[in-house]
């Protein structure tokens, strides 16, 4: 088969693979019909995350049909369309029954094989799923295959985010980052009730999304070109009588935009961040986190916990998320599709490859 591999720094290759195959009998092999480019790709494209193995198959986010299944696979059958979160999962471990299937025991990151082992990923014809039964989910009548793709990852994530924020009608929030996963914060934030909800970013066409989906844009550059954080912090303070925001999600993963956080909440605040985050350090002491009686939530999504209760409260139906997806593209030309989602050239948004 073909699929987009991993190939060292910056380099993406369009090649073709071995086909997986069934490994054990809980396996289920998916033919792709879309997969995604997420944000978290990037990490690994530009290297900071490292470890991966030359050769990996990429990517985490896809849909497409059940074509072969192990023998204890019970829930799916061939010709079933699927989509799956970003993790497997077992559905029995401790973790799987707290509902943190992000953390399954037993699961496994797509797209991520390190000195030999691992999982390949879906941005591919077609991709191994390991516990199929406990990991896919089946993507109804009711649901696109664009939503579905959404649902796997960034919408779950985004909601997770603004979840974890304890949105109350009343209160004041701040969504830094209004990339994929931040929009999809603003959706959750506003789907949980929010009404004052601001949402800063450094890109127009980001912020007019935001602002579409029922955020107040606030955009940190200036009229010159430095960013320009005191005004958003002032900004905030002068609607919260000097507090700060009841909740600040964070959706970059960048040492600024934490540090840009800790300003904008109020004491007894919460920080919900799902932003990956690669450096050592906190940027913001312990002292600083005390003397604000900080709240910080911060990690992985269990993305198949959420897709499974939001594909039940039918949120996906009232936001029109999948306008977010700006850019499509044949697998064969995944090197330039990947080249163009990271400098956002033509604004790129989000971007899908069709096999
Ligand atoms: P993205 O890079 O497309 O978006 C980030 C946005 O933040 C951009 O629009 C950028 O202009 C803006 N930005 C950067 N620095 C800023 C600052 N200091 N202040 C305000 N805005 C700033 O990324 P994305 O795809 O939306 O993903 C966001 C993060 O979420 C990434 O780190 C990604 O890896 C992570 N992620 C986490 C999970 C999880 O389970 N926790 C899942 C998916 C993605
Ligand atoms: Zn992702
Ligand atoms: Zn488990």
């Amino acid at each position: 088969m073909h699929a987009l591999t991993f190939q060292g720094k910056e380099t993406i290759t369009y090649e073709r693979v071995a086909d997986p195959s069934v490994l054990a009998a809980t396996d289920a092999i998916v033919k792709v019909e879309m997969a995604g480019i997420c944000g978290s790709d990037l990490h690994v494209y530009h290297c900071r995350e490292t470890g991966l193995d030359n050769g990996t198959v990429m990517g985490h986010e896809f849909v497409g049909e059940v074509v072969e299944i192990g023998r204890d696979v019970k829930r799916f059958r061939r010709g079933t369309k699927v989509f799956s979160p970003f993790t497997t999962s077992c559905g029995v471990c401790f973790y799987c029954q707290i509902g943190l299937t992000c953390r399954c025991e037993k699961g496994s990151f797509y797209g991520w094989v390190e000195k030999g082992s691992g999982l390949h990923g879906g941005q591919a014809e077609y991709v191994r799923v390991p516990l199929a039964d406990t990991t896919l989910l089946p993507l109804s009548m009711d649901l696109t295959t664009e939503q579905g793709l959404l649902l796997g990852d960034i919408f779950s994530t985004g909601y997770f985010c603004a979840d974890m924020a304890h949105i109350q009608p009343k209160g004041v929030y701040v969504v830094i980052g209004c990339g994929p996963v931040g929009l999809m914060a603003v959706v959750g934030a506003k789907n949980l009730g929010a009404t004052q909800l601001y949402a800063i970013d450094t890109i127009p066409e980001r912020l007019k999304k935001a602002q579409e989906f029922g955020a107040i844009p606030l955009n940190l550059l200036s009229e010159g070109s430095s960013l320009n954080s005191v005004d958003v912090v002032d900004k905030i303070k002068s609607v919260t009588n000097g507090r700060g925001a009841d909740a600040v999600l964070e959706v970059v993963g960048s040492p600024s935009a934490s540090r840009l956080a800790v300003d904008l909440v109020r004491a007894g605040g919460i920080i919900s961040t799902v932003g990956v985050h690669t450096t050592e350090h906190f940027s913001f002491s312990p002292v600083e986190a005390y003397n604000k009686n900080l709240t910080y939530k911060v990690g992985r999504c269990p993305a198949r916990f959420y897709a499974e209760k939001l594909i039940k409260e039918e949120i996906v139906q009232r936001y029109d998320i999948a306008s977010i997806i700006t850019h499509r593209f044949d697998l064969k030309n995944g090197a330039e599709a990947y080249r163009i989602f990271d400098r956002k050239e033509d604004n790129c948004l989000k971007s899908v490859l069709l096999t």
